[in-house]
């Protein structure tokens, strides 16, 4: 009898393929640059024994000469690595006013390459927020575009620590090479720097073309597309330019992001998107009640709709009662704070710690939030929206302070226990969840009903 070789399964070609493609492939290229993956094709099954019941096979009797070969053990296939994303992080503007490298470590703020690794943080969106009080009209534009340019720059400068990424593909490649995934994140359609229809959705497909992958429909400003949730009318929602943005964002691949956005906006742009959306950066309303946050009919809608809500690490936006016993404090002695800002330091990363220590010692009785706290609004999201609508969007470099216990990027383990220890499934809320929201935003990707 000829020996009968079983053909391999469908995962097992799976994993070769994907091991053979990951030595052929980099993820360093632009994506205007980049060349898609040649086609793999799969050997189609030789017999039909995996479609047949099962056929039970003769044992082979031994040699007379050899001793039987030991069947080797049935190996499961590997899973995928453990990434983690981070939706929302504000250290491009450093980058490009400061010229910092985030390939070294810096003395201040949170997030460079160095603590990247030290914390497991994969990669993640790299906003491009302007300034509406400093850039407007032209001026807002170009600076968007210098944003932009400089998250690109930072992945051409170190082809071998990082890499532009724009698809699942890209940041899976990334991470199996060793490398930071970098994603373009827009925050804030002012950045458009114009009123104007067709130039506007013009100037949104040039970001989609330069690498963004989102854009969050608003800031804490009203703008021509949408009315924010801390603007001057949080009642309203899309404008009719809006409406023609977010189609034109699901026609793109472009993922419409929720967060900042009046409750009226996120409604309004659940309605008509017909790709799941994002919450880059909001926690839960129902734990700490912000405008900022998302209420639970909300978080229900975005999840139903196969979208997520990436937990921001934001104290104030965490606790409420925090913030506002915070804010009175400043309210107070205004003059201290105003001094310590006009030192150079601010509200942002960078006079952090030293705006929160003045405040502490102003009013001893402040309780900073904790990792726990934060773990509160990730198992709020999941327990309210489901496991797949979970996510992290720290605003790391765009806020002053974070939850005690999580001083920077390099912290983000003690994040992963924690939820790990309240049970929730990190690889989904680290990861997974962006990726699937990211994937969906392709041509062949799930499409919702509006
Ligand atoms: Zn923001």
């Amino acid at each position: 009898m000829a020996p009968l070789r079983r053909p391999a399964t469908r995962s097992q070609r799976a994993t070769c393929c994907s091991q053979v493609l990951l030595l052929l492939m980099g993820c360093g290229a632009t994506p205007s640059s980049a060349a898609p993956p040649p086609p793999v094709a799969l050997t189609p099954p030789t017999s039909t024994t995996e479609t047949a019941a099962p056929v039970a096979l003769p044992p082979t009797p031994p040699s007379p000469t050899t001793a039987p070969a030991p069947s080797p053990p049935a190996t499961p296939d590997p899973a995928p690595p453990l990434l983690t994303l981070d939706t929302h992080m504000d250290t491009t503007q450093r980058m490009l006013d400061a010229h910092d490298d985030l390939a070294q470590r810096l003395a201040d703020g949170h997030v460079d390459f160095p603590r990247m690794r030290e914390g497991g943080l994969s990669g993640g969106f790299f906003s491009v927020w302007v300034n509406p009080r400093k850039f407007r009209g032209e001026a807002a534009w170009q600076r968007a575009l210098a944003l932009t340019h400089a998250v690109r720059a930072l992945a051409a400068q170190h082809p071998d620590e990082a890499a532009l990424c724009t698809t699942t593909d890209d940041v899976r490649r990334a991470a199996a090479s060793g490398r930071i995934a970098l994603l373009i994140g827009v925050e804030g359609a002012h950045a458009l720097g114009t009123d104007d229809p067709e130039l506007a959705l013009a100037r949104l497909r040039e970001l989609y073309a330069l690498g963004a992958r989102y854009l969050t429909l608003t800031w804490t400003n009203d703008n021509a597309l949408a009315h924010a949730s801390t603007g001057a009318h949080p009642e309203l929602g899309l404008t009719d330019l809006g409406r023609r943005a977010v189609r034109e964002m699901n026609s793109l691949g472009m993922i419409a992001d929720v967060s900042h956005v009046s409750d009226q906006t996120v409604s309004d742009v659940l309605d008509i998107s017909t790709r799941p959306v994002l919450a880059s950066h909001s926690a839960a309303r129902a734990l700490s009640d912000n405008r900022r946050n998302l209420p639970d009919a909300l978080l229900t809608r975005i999840a139903a709709g196969g979208g997520a809500v990436c937990v921001n690490f934001y104290p104030q936006f965490l606790d409420a009662a925090y913030g506002a016993q915070q804010r009175a404090v400043v309210r107070a002695h205004r003059a201290e704070f105003d001094a310590l800002e006009s030192t150079g330091n601010s509200s942002t990363a960078r006079g952090g710690p030293s705006r929160l220590a003045l405040a502490l010692r102003l009013d001893p009785t402040l309780r900073r939030p904790t990792v726990a706290l934060l773990v509160n609004h990730v198992a709020h999201v999941v327990r309210v929206a489901g496991p797949g609508a979970a996510c992290l969007g720290s605003d790391f470099d765009g806020i002053g302070e974070l939850p005690a216990g999580l001083d920077d990027a390099a912290d983000l383990g003690v994040l992963r226990d924690a939820l790990s220890a309240r049970g929730l499934d990190v690889r989904t809320i680290a990861a997974e969840n962006v990726l699937r929201v990211l994937d969906a935003q392709t041509p062949s990707g799930v499409r919702v009903p509006p």
